[in-house]
């Protein structure tokens, strides 16, 4: 009998479904790209966890222009269970509706283990570099969220009202 060593122990996984609506245009191209930099970054930053990124694309995303953060929050919260993950973000191309300010970007809820996320002011930046890095830093912002972190001024949990992809983005 070998005692296994610490090389040999497993990872614990960490599955974060990112879930599209598939009617909407491109969705494949940046949902392709954020799964693979999503795992890179996880894996770079968390290596004790082996991450498991999916894409789900549903054709039945709730509601209308503006979509309602919160219909979006229960919506991912359900394909969450659904499927057994451990958090779920909802993405989405089109503005989501704001309660407190004109633009919303980006909606967590820990308890739900779900956020939500839209993509609209990000695609108006000019170029794809300046996106890509909007997009992550956002999304790794609201991931700080689900996983309890506050707001502070060093890092990606550095409150922003538009994401432009400027530092700090880690
Ligand atoms: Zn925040």
């Amino acid at each position: 009998m070998s005692i296994p060593s610490d090389r040999n122990r497993q990872r614990p996984a960490v599955s974060i479904g990112l879930v599209l609506y598939a009617k909407e245009q491109d969705t494949d191209n940046w949902a392709r790209w954020l799964k693979d930099e999503l795992e890179r970054c996880m894996g770079e930053d968390f290596p004790d966890f082996s991450w498991e990124i999916s894409v789900l694309k549903r054709h039945d995303f709730p509601g209308q222009v503006p979509l309602d953060p919160l219909s979006l929050l229960e919506f991912g919260s359900d394909i969450k269970i659904e499927y057994g993950l451990d958090y779920v973000l909802v993405l989405t191309t089109m503005p989501m509706k704001s309660r407190f300010s004109q633009g919303v970007n980006g909606v967590p809820s820990n308890m739900l283990e779900t956020g939500a996320i839209t993509l609209s002011r990000i695609l108006e930046l000019d170029d794809q570099d300046k996106r890509r890095r909007a997009l992550m830093s956002l999304v790794r912002h609201i991931l700080g969220h689900l996983w309890g972190l506050d707001h502070n001024d060093d890092s990606v949990m550095q409150p922003r009202k538009f994401w432009t992809g400027h530092p700090p983005t880690d």
